[in-house]
């Protein structure tokens, strides 16, 4: 979503005559657009500012305006500005469509300027994505926001409410998009499955047990050659999604199904609204479907009130799903949460202890996938010239596994077959068959 937010963010100034430039001691505008999911992302920013600040400071001329954006301006405002004078202007996650005013603003000399208002009401998809990382892939956001408030998160603060867009207009942009050469779109959201536009406008034509369901076969339906979709959550991930899989060659054999914890008592601690059975269930379908899904999921190891018990009844799980990859992290109050108020007890020692188990169990799940591919040909959207090996392409299989192989930059953006020959860490590698 960040992804998404700055590639919106550059469009938009692009539009407004500014040029992108990746020198920073050449701009004369920076923009810092912050994560607050994990406590290291508020670390990393303040960090970032001292940086800019001191290479400011060796300038001959004015300095830059420095601007902050995304989860952290929202949830701090103006007391961002109290921790470093440096920052001219605090932007929130629904004011990024104002960012070129920000900017005038801090040009005309108003000093800690700070926009933390609603969303412009019209979606303005002409600035979605003319500045995307990449040609060929496009994130497309459904969904902005979240209503769940699990106990540990801050993202319904930080993002506020879901808001669907219209079905008719992502249609449309998609349509827009495979013209522009875009091989493969992401369908983002915080909770991509608790799509619930305000009408069925687009989606008529479609069958399906949700509106989102509906909206795979919509898009499927635009012909775009991949589509993936993140993030599911659980107790909206209805089982139609996986026959809407089954019928579209181009919806993709990936699905991102968080579980947090094995530990049912838990899950409630966490107030995520779903059983570790009706978990299973899910999974069970993702499992039997003749696509052979990628699947993959986060995991929060030592909540409050974890016991070891608990932490087995995730091993349990994960030794169940054999997950082809799994974000896991220790688990850090956030303030403002209501996990924050809860007692932080079970100690840092043991979170390493159980995280290590927990890595390692994974890890064991991931080798036999991996060595599952060898000899065998897949599909690779060719999206770049490898960082390490300038006569290497790098890109993904319709699974979401990064394969690197020989060839030419002239590859790139078409779907190569691949034949893999290696596995290391977490890249396949091959040669074009
Ligand atoms: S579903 Fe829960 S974890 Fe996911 S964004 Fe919403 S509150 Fe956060």
């Amino acid at each position: 979503m960040n992804v998404s937010d700055s590639e919106r963010v550059a469009t938009l100034l692009v539009a407004d005559g500014f040029e992108i430039t990746r020198n920073e001691s050449a701009a004369d505008v920076v923009l810092l657009n912050t994560c607050s999911v994990r406590e290291k992302a508020e670390h990393k920013l303040f960090t970032r500012v001292g940086q800019i600040n001191k290479s400011a400071a060796d300038r001959t001329e004015k300095k830059p305006v420095l601007g902050i954006l995304g989860c952290v301006a929202q949830l701090e405002g103006e007391t961002l500005f109290g921790k470093s004078p440096a920052i001219d202007f605090v932007l929130g996650t629904k004011a990024v469509g104002r960012v070129s005013q920000a900017i005038d603003n801090a040009f005309a000399g108003e000093k800690y300027y700070t926009d933390l208002g609603e969303r412009d009401e019209i979606y303005d998809w002409t600035v979605a994505e003319a500045q995307r990382n990449s040609p060929y892939i496009a994130f497309v956001p459904i969904i902005e926001g979240c209503n769940k408030f699990c106990t540990y998160c801050i993202v319904p603060f930080s993002r506020g409410r879901e808001k669907s867009l219209p079905a008719s207009e992502i249609v449309r942009h998609l349509l827009k998009l495979r013209g522009e050469g875009v091989k493969e779109v992401h369908l983002i959201g915080q909770n991509v499955n608790s799509y619930r536009p305000k009408t069925d406008d687009g989606l008529e034509a479609f069958r399906g047990a949700t509106q989102f369901s509906r909206l795979l076969r919509a898009v499927a339906a635009t012909g775009i050659e991949r589509i993936k979709f993140t993030t599911s959550f659980p107790r909206d991930f209805h089982p139609d999604i996986v026959e809407a899989i089954n019928e579209h060659e181009n919806l993709c054999n990936w699905v991102h199904l968080p579980v947090q914890s094995g530990s049912n008592r838990i899950l409630k601690l966490m107030r995520r609204g779903h059983t570790i059975e009706n978990y299973l269930e899910r999974i069970d379908k993702i499992k039997n479907s003749p696509r052979c899904i990628s699947l993959t999921t986060d995991i929060i190891v030592g909540f409050p009130g974890e016991t070891e018990g608990d932490f087995q009844a995730t091993l349990d799980l994960a030794e169940y799903c054999k997950f082809n990859f799994a974000y896991y992290f220790k688990y850090s109050p956030r303030p403002g949460t209501p996990a924050f108020e809860m007692s932080d007890n079970v100690s840092s020692e043991e979170k390493t202890e159980r995280f290590l188990r927990l890595d390692k169990l994974i890890r064991s799940h991931q080798q036999p996938v991996f060595r599952n591919y060898l000899n065998k040909t897949v599909d690779v959207l060719a999206e770049k010239v490898s960082e390490k090996n300038p006569n290497q392409i790098s890109g993904h299989t319709t699974c979401q596994m990064v394969v690197n192989f020989e060839g030419a930059a002239d590859l790139l953006g078409k779907i190569i077959k691949v034949k893999i020959l290696e596995s290391k860490a977490n890249t396949l590698y091959g040669k074009i068959s």
